[in-house]
């Protein structure tokens, strides 16, 4: 019998068992899923088109396109934007892989700088020493739902106008490096007010399944772009490349006997199902309940562990900024790597599921291949060090909560 199942007498502090994210799923979900079924369309149609309409809703963008996953949704806009062999884009060092790896798709280097140490975003200023006449594009990341430093981030985009040299016919209409937030943990973030997309020139979410909103696999890419590249034409060139560049998808040609398409490049295979897609759009109607409770979870660990500051609580608000609350980035004070690592091992001998993020970059045996030497990013380096992610989802307790806290505090030796 594996230990996860042991039944109580066989070890009684297995009673309590905490997972990390298990998905929600709407209560309506079968339904949508069923619908979809029996309407004799499966593959990207209708469904998929409503769940771009609910993501809209919730970020303001001008237009949205689903995709079967944010690294997909990610590399098809540098993809669409002209990135190429010779270009350089700019990433944080502490990041999930395909932040980087999709830069690395399309022949391109990552630029890694290291992050602020209380958020854990990008370091802007750092961002800015590394600007490049070879710099296409920024990547900064929403690192647990909290938006990143965007306005002194467009002031450095505008700054460095100059040295911009467009190659392609979308780099020529924006006139400068393109902002495309990895914005993989922050459906349903604010920065000074509004969605944290109105902010970017465009926002890539996640939906797989250990996000807050969850399609089992899949994202969407949010526009936002100044008027001379008009939403709806890029929407359409971003929709024709990754669906194999063909001029005509399968859902227009089953509309109408004009079967007849071309293509006009080697797109990619990057559609959502609408099977998958009737999974986020029962999610998204449930979507303001499950950001309020993650919300509400996250201020009852804040608030039962603030008497102890052997652990630096993460930022989730500030007075410009408001997370999407994806996850509960913990640190702690003393102890480093070893004490973590036991820490982690101590929490799940308690049914205590918990995490790490991330590993920076440049410590992964492939960047470390290219070059990349973590020593560069000590902020990235210490704070990875120090990290435990605890489990945050929807349907939480406050005794959960309570268990967790006093779990952590029992078994930190510092
Ligand atoms: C999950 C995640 C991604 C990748 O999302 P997929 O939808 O799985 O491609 C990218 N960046 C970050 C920061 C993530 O957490």
């Amino acid at each position: 019998m594996p230990k996860e199942i042991c039944s109580s007498h066989d070890n009684p502090q297995h009673l309590k068992k905490i997972p990390f994210s298990p998905p929600f799923l709407a209560p309506d979900v079968l339904n949508e899923i069923a619908s979809v079924l029996s309407s004799g369309w499966i593959t990207t149609g209708a469904k998929a088109r409503e769940l771009e309409a609910g993501v809209g809703n919730i970020t303001q963008a001008q237009r949205v396109l689903c995709v079967n996953s944010a690294t997909a949704g990610m590399e098809l806009v540098l993809r669409w934007f002209g990135v190429k062999p010779g270009d350089e884009v700019i990433v944080p060092a502490y990041t999930y892989c395909a932040t980087a790896n999709i830069v690395l798709h399309c022949g391109a280097t990552p630029v890694m700088v290291d992050v602020c140490a209380d958020t854990l975003t990008m370091d802007m200023q750092a961002a800015a020493k590394k600007i490049t006449a070879r710099t296409k594009a920024i990547i900064p990341v929403d690192l647990g739902g909290l938006p990143c430093d965007y306005a002194h981030l467009q002031t450095i985009v505008e700054e460095k106008k100059s040295l911009f040299k467009a190659e392609s016919a979308p780099q020529s209409a924006l006139g400068r490096i393109l902002i495309l937030s990895d914005a993989a943990h922050s459906l349903g973030a604010i920065y000074r007010g509004t969605p944290a997309v109105l902010h970017t020139d465009i926002s890539v979410y996640s939906f797989h399944a250990v996000k807050n909103l969850t399609t089992a696999e899949g994202g969407a890419i949010a526009l936002h772009l100044p008027s001379n590249l008009a939403a709806d034409s890029v929407y359409e060139q971003l929709r024709i490349l990754g669906l194999h560049g063909q001029s005509k998808d399968a859902f227009t040609k089953f509309n109408t006997a004009a079967w007849e398409y071309d293509v006009e490049d080697a797109g990619f295979k990057y559609n959502m199902s609408d099977i998958l897609a009737a999974v986020g759009v029962a999610g998204l109607r449930h979507y303001d309940a499950v950001l309020a409770d993650r919300q509400q979870t996250v201020a009852t660990y804040c608030r039962l562990l603030a008497p102890y500051p052997q652990f630096q609580l993460p930022v989730t608000h500030t007075e410009e900024k408001t997370s999407a609350y994806h996850l509960f980035l913990l640190r702690i004070q003393q102890g480093g790597r070893a004490e973590r690592d036991r820490l982690i091992q101590a929490l799940f001998e308690k049914g205590i599921a918990t995490n790490v993020h991330y590993k920076p970059l440049p410590m992964l045996s492939l960047y470390k291949k290219l070059g990349y030497t973590a020593a560069e990013y000590p902020i990235s380096c210490t704070a990875f060090e120090r990290e435990i992610t605890l489990p945050l989802f929807y349907g939480m307790t406050e005794s959960d909560c309570e268990y967790i806290v006093s779990e952590l505090v029992n078994n930190y030796a510092m």
